[in-house]
């Protein structure tokens, strides 16, 4: 006898997200579960394409349909499990009750404490490495005062478009849709706006940029703690942030005030990137320049998540210097970290957005 659809489920309420610390049915992933002869198929929908526990739920499910098929004396051939995915979205609103990107379902910001830490490099790779594994992703350059992502991704040669007068169409560039204001004004002007200006720019490029659907936005901010931030805290629903760091105890400092900073504004920080935690030498020595650890220990501290750590590399400068983002995963034993830090964020998304931790924008500036 075939185990049953109930038997089925029940078997997969026994499988919990190891992220998400809840089982498959509650968690409404079991889009299909049906046998045909001994063999069990299933369609499980994860809630993002960067899954870092793919290969664990399937084993998991595999192991909780074989021991359901022992205990029911049913005969169990192959189970072929099949994974999509869908990013959920948080249900949750603007004061006004309507999101103003309502196609984007998260928006994490990038931040730092100082410049120079590599926040910039960091946002690039997210945004490129989540759209690697699927997602639909953009990527929002809001430092204003210093923009690089038209370096960082080659956009000196791809005219602007604008959709209509109102509305400017991103630019699309490896596998991401892009929006610099380093395409719109000349960066050495953009250097000395300040306050009203900087937030004025940074809201149009943000609102008045034809996002489509997104999974992800990533906004680069500028780095430390000053308007953008608070502009964008305001006027976006933020899914959270992630904060860039070396490993020094100087950077940790600021790192620090960084964090508080997004606390402060009800903004979750969804982890810490170390950057620049190491070297690694062409012989495989790996050096540790600025005491690698240093941020991971800081977030320890902090009771934050740790997104991953990092190490400098002179490829990665130059293909940052070259517009050529992808590049950076073709650099031995870098891709596998780089794909580590984007799945560790998306899980941290998933789990804030089931948990329902997200940014209620009711600030009070005082
Ligand atoms: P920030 O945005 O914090 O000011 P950037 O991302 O612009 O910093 O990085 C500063 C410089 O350091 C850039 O030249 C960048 O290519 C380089 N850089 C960043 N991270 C790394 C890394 N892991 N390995 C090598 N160079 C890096």
């Amino acid at each position: 006898m075939p185990l049953s659809s109930q038997q089925l489920h029940d078997a997969l309420r026994t499988v919990k997200d190891p992220d998400l610390h809840r089982d498959l049915v509650a968690l409404n992933m079991v889009k299909d579960v049906h046998m045909k002869g001994d063999d069990v198929y299933l369609h499980i929908e994860l809630t993002t394409p960067a899954c870092p526990m793919k290969d664990r739920i399937q084993a998991d499910i595999e192991r909780a349909i074989r021991a359901k098929g022992r205990e029911a004396g049913s005969q169990i051939g192959q189970v072929s499990v099949e994974f999509s995915a869908d990013v959920r979205k948080p249900n949750q609103k603007t004061r006004d009750g309507q999101s103003p990107l309502p196609g984007v379902k998260h928006i994490i910001a990038v931040g730092a404490g100082k410049g120079g830490v590599g926040k910039s490099t960091v946002a690039a790779v997210l945004a490129c490495g989540l759209a690697r594994f699927g997602a639909k992703v953009g990527l929002l350059d809001g430092d204003i005062y210093g923009p690089s992502m038209t370096t960082m991704l080659g956009l000196e040669e791809i005219p602007g478009r604008m959709r209509d007068a109102n509305t400017l169409m991103p630019f699309e560039a490896h596998g991401i849709k892009a929006m610099t204001i380093g395409k719109l004004v000349d960066p050495e002007k953009a250097l000395i706006w300040r306050g009203p200006m900087a937030h004025g720019a940074f809201k149009q490029l943000a609102m008045q940029t034809d996002w489509g659907e997104l999974d992800y936005l990533i906004v680069d901010l500028p780095p430390g703690t000053g308007d953008v931030p608070l502009t964008l805290a305001q006027l976006l629903p933020l899914s959270g942030a992630v904060v860039v760091c070396t490993p020094q105890k100087v950077a940790q400092d600021d790192a620090r005030r960084a964090v508080r900073m997004f606390q402060q504004l009800g903004v979750e920080v969804l982890g810490i990137v170390e950057n620049m935690s190491y070297f690694v030498c062409d012989h495989g020595s790996e050096y540790d320049i600025f005491g690698r650890g240093g941020a991971e220990l800081m977030a320890q501290a902090m009771n934050l998540p740790f997104l991953g750590a990092i190490p400098i590399h002179p490829e990665m400068r130059i293909n940052c210097d070259r517009g050529q983002p992808l590049e950076n995963w073709k650099i031995k034993d870098i891709a596998a970290t780089l794909d580590h830090v984007c799945q560790t964020l998306a899980a941290q998304v998933s789990i804030a957005t089931m948990s329902g931790k997200y940014v209620q924008p009711t600030l009070s500036i005082r």
